[in-house]
C-alpha cells in the first residue's frame, strides 16, 4: 500500500469514481427501466440480450475462441455451430419458455447448446455434472426440461430413468460414440455430429419472444428444504456482466486518478484459465459472458489440475485465472510454480465463497503484475454483484467491495429495521440482474425474493465508503471449494440410515478448500453403522463433494436449543478442530 499512498490513491472516492463513470454520455451510463414491477438501474448502452451477444461472437470470426487440449474452435466455427443448435431446436418443436437441459462436464459443446437454447428464447437448464443420478433425475424432472442434451458419462448416469420423464421429447448426446447400446433401453437419442448445418446469419428471435427480461436461464442451487431450487435468470442478468466487468476495471483506474486506456487493436488476445465449471453462474454469467462479447480465448481443463494449470498458463499466454479461492490458492502455493513462465497473468480473480485475506496478499506477493480481484455474488444474483480489486482490495481485503452500479444493497436485523453502518446482520440486496424467482416454487420465491428485496443469508457489515464483509452465513449451508452443501440435505439423508437417530452437518475447516464437510452422528440405541458405512450410503445417493470426510458419533443426544434446532456452534467447537498447520 505504501506505494499506492505515495502516488496519491486515492484519488477520488468510490462514490465519485462511480457517479462520474454512470453518467450521462459515459460508456457505462445508467438509466432507472422498470423490470418486474420495479424502477431499477440498468446499463443504457451494450448488449441486453443473447441476440445481441451472438452477432458480436460472428464478428470475432477467426479467432481463437474455445482450447480444450488438442481442439481449437475458432468463433467463426463456434458461431456456426450456435446456428446449427439453434435450427435443430427449432426443428424439434422447441419454443420460448421450454425448457433445455444441458448435462455435461466443460466441453465446447457446452456454451453452443446453451447459447443456441437462449437465442431461440428457451431457458438453458444446465445441471451440475458432479450430480448423482437421483439428482440429476430430479433436476430434469422439476425443470420439466423437453430436450436434454449430455455427454456419454452423464447419459449413462440416468439412461434408465428417462422412459419415466413425460414431458422430455428429445435426446442428444454430444461425443457419444458408444451411446448407440443405450438407445434399446431410452429410445431414439440424436447424435449432435448428426445434426444437419445451417449458418444463420443472425440467430435468435426477436420481438415479443425475447427481451431483456424474459427468462433465460435456469442454475440450480441447494435450498434450506434440502432440494434444488432452480433460480430463473433474465437475458439483462447474464449480459449485464459484460459492462459490470469493464466498468469494475475502469473504477479502479479512476480512484487512482487514471483514465482507462483502451486497448490497441494489435494486442494480443486476452485469455481465460476455465478452471471452474460452466454450470454455475461464475463460469457461464461472470466468465463465459463478458469472454466471448469481447473476443478473448478460452481454455477449458478436463479436469483441474494445478500443475497442468500453470503450463497451460505458460503454454496459452493466460491473462486470467482463478474462479473460486481453492483455485488461486492451489496455483500460488504449487511447489513447481516458479518453472513456469506465468508473465503473461494479469488478474488472477475469484469468488463464490470466503476469500480470505492472506489469499490477496499471497497473490500480490507471487505475482505483483497481476490485480487479485474479489467477488460476491450468489446463483440468485446470477453472478457478480460486488466487486473489490487492485488498490482497493488490498487496502480492505478482509471485503468484498462495494456493489456494481446496479445493484442496492442494505444489512438488516432480525427485527426487520436496518442495521447501521458496522452493524451485522443479514444482507439483502436488489437489482436488476437479480434472479426473477424459483422455478416452479411461488412460496420460496415468496420467502426469498418477496417485496422486491432478496434476503441473502448472508451475515454481513457495511462500511462508511459501502464496502461489504461478509462475516457467517444464517443459512446453513458449506462451501466446499467452490460447491455449496446446504446440511439439511445431507442430514435428512443420514437421518434415513435405519442405524441414525439424529445426524448434523459441520465444517471442517481447511485451508484451501476452505471447509470440508463433517457428520456427527447419533446411532439408535440397537443401530450399528461405522464411519465407511455412512459414507457409502451417503455416496451412493449424492454427489461426492456432499459425502462427510469424516463421521464422528456422538455417545448423546446432539445439542438443540429450544426450538429445536441443533446448536452447531457447539457442535462445531467439540468436533472441528482446525487443521494442523
Ligand atoms: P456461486 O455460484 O456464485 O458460488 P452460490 O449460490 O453457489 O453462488 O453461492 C453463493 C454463496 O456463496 C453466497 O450466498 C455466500 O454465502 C458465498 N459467497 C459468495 N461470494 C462470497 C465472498 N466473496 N465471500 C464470502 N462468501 C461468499
Amino acid at each position: 500500500m505504501s506505494n499506492s499512498s505515495a502516488t496519491g490513491w486515492p484519488a477520488i472516492s468510490v462514490a465519485d469514481a462511480q457517479a462520474r463513470l454512470t453518467a450521462a454520455g459515459s460508456p457505462f451510463e445508467t438509466v432507472l427501466r422498470p423490470v418486474r414491477g420495479q424502477l431499477l438501474k440498468t446499463w443504457a448502452k451494450g448488449p441486453q440480450t443473447m441476440r445481441d451477444v451472438l452477432a458480436r461472437v460472428r464478428e470475432h470470426g477467426e479467432k481463437t475462441f474455445i482450447v480444450l487440449e488438442d481442439e481449437r474452435v475458432s468463433y467463426g466455427d463456434f458461431h456456426k455451430a450456435v446456428s446449427r443448435m439453434a435450427a435443430a431446436f427449432v426443428a424439434m418443436g422447441i419454443e420460448p419458455g421450454d425448457r433445455v437441459a444441458v448435462t455435461m462436464r466443460n466441453l465446447p459443446e457446452w456454451p453452443v447448446t446453451v447459447c443456441a437454447a437462449i437465442a431461440i428464447g428457451a431457458i438453458a437448464t444446465p445441471l451440475n455434472a458432479w450430480w448423482s443420478r437421483e439428482e440429476l433425475v430430479y433436476g430434469l424432472k422439476d425443470s420439466g426440461a423437453k430436450v436434454a442434451i449430455f455427454d456419454p458419462e452423464r447419459l449413462a448416469r440416468v439412461a434408465e430413468d428417462l422412459a419415466g420423464l413425460p414431458a422430455l421429447k428429445h435426446i442428444l448426446v454430444a461425443r457419444g460414440e458408444g451411446a448407440a447400446p443405450l438407445e434399446a433401453q431410452i429410445g431414439p437419442v440424436t447424435d449432435w455430429a448428426a445434426l444437419p448445418d445451417a449458418d444463420l446469419p443472425s440467430i435468435g428471435a426477436p420481438g415479443a419472444a425475447m427481451g431483456p427480461d424474459s427468462a433465460a436461464t435456469l442454475f440450480y442451487t441447494s435450498g434450506t428444504t434440502g432440494r434444488p431450487k432452480g433460480a430463473v435468470g433474465s437475458h439483462r442478468a447474464f449480459t449485464s456482466n459484460i459492462l459490470t466487468q469493464q466498468f469494475v476495471a475502469a473504477r479502479a483506474f479512476l480512484r487512482r486518478g487514471e483514465i482507462m486506456p483502451a486497448r490497441p487493436a494489435n494486442a494480443p488476445q486476452r485469455a481465460t484459465l476455465m478452471a471452474v465449471p460452466l454450470f454455475h453462474v461464475t463460469g457461464f454469467s461472470a466468465i463465459l459472458t463478458p469472454l466471448m462479447f469481447n473476443g478473448d480465448k478460452l481454455v477449458l481443463m478436463r479436469r483441474f489440475d494445478a500443475g497442468q494449470a500453470l503450463a497451460l498458463i505458460e503454454r496459452e499466454r493466460i491473462s486470467t485465472a482463478g474462479g473460486v479461492p481453492t483455485i488461486a490458492w492451489q496455483l500460488v502455493d504449487h511447489p513447481d510454480r516458479e518453472k513456469y513462465d506465468l508473465s503473461s497473468l494479469e488478474r488472477v480473480a475469484y469468488g463464490g465463497a470466503p476469500c480470505p485475506p492472506e489469499l490477496s496478499r499471497r497473490v500480490r506477493e507471487v505475482w505483483p503484475h497481476a490485480a487479485p480481484s474479489a467477488g460476491w455474488g450468489m446463483t440468485e444474483t446470477c453472478a457478480v454483484f460486488a466487486n473489490n480489486t487492485a488498490e482497493d482490495y488490498l487496502a480492505k481485503p478482509d471485503s468484498c467491495g462495494p456493489p456494481t452500479p446496479l445493484g442496492e444493497w442494505k444489512v438488516m436485523r432480525p427485527d426487520g429495521t436496518e442495521a447501521a453502518t458496522g452493524e451485522v446482520g443479514e444482507l439483502w440486496v436488489r437489482g436488476c440482474t437479480v434472479a426473477i424467482g424459483y422455478w416452479n416454487n411461488p412460496q420460496a420465491t415468496e420467502e426469498t425474493f418477496g417485496g422486491g428485496w432478496l434476503r441473502t443469508g448472508d451475515l454481513a457489515r457495511l462500511d462508511d465508503d459501502g464496502f461489504a464483509y461478509i462475516v457467517d452465513r444464517a443459512k446453513d449451508m458449506l462451501i466446499r471449494g467452490g460447491e455449496n452443501i446446504y446440511c439439511i440435505e445431507v442430514e435428512n439423508l443420514l437421518a434415513e440410515h435405519p442405524a441414525v437417530d439424529e445426524a448434523a452437518l459441520i465444517g471442517l475447516p481447511h485451508r484451501t478448500l476452505g471447509e470440508e464437510p463433517g457428520a456427527v452422528v447419533r446411532l439408535r440405541e440397537e443401530g450399528t453403522a461405522d464411519e465407511a458405512e455412512l459414507r457409502a450410503f451417503v455416496a451412493a445417493r449424492l454427489a461426492g463433494f456432499k459425502v462427510p470426510v469424516r463421521v464422528f458419533f456422538a455417545a448423546e443426544a446432539l445439542p438443540r436449543n429450544a426450538n429445536g434446532k441443533l446448536i452447531k456452534a457447539e457442535l462445531r467447537e467439540r468436533f472441528a478442530q482446525p487443521e494442523p498447520a
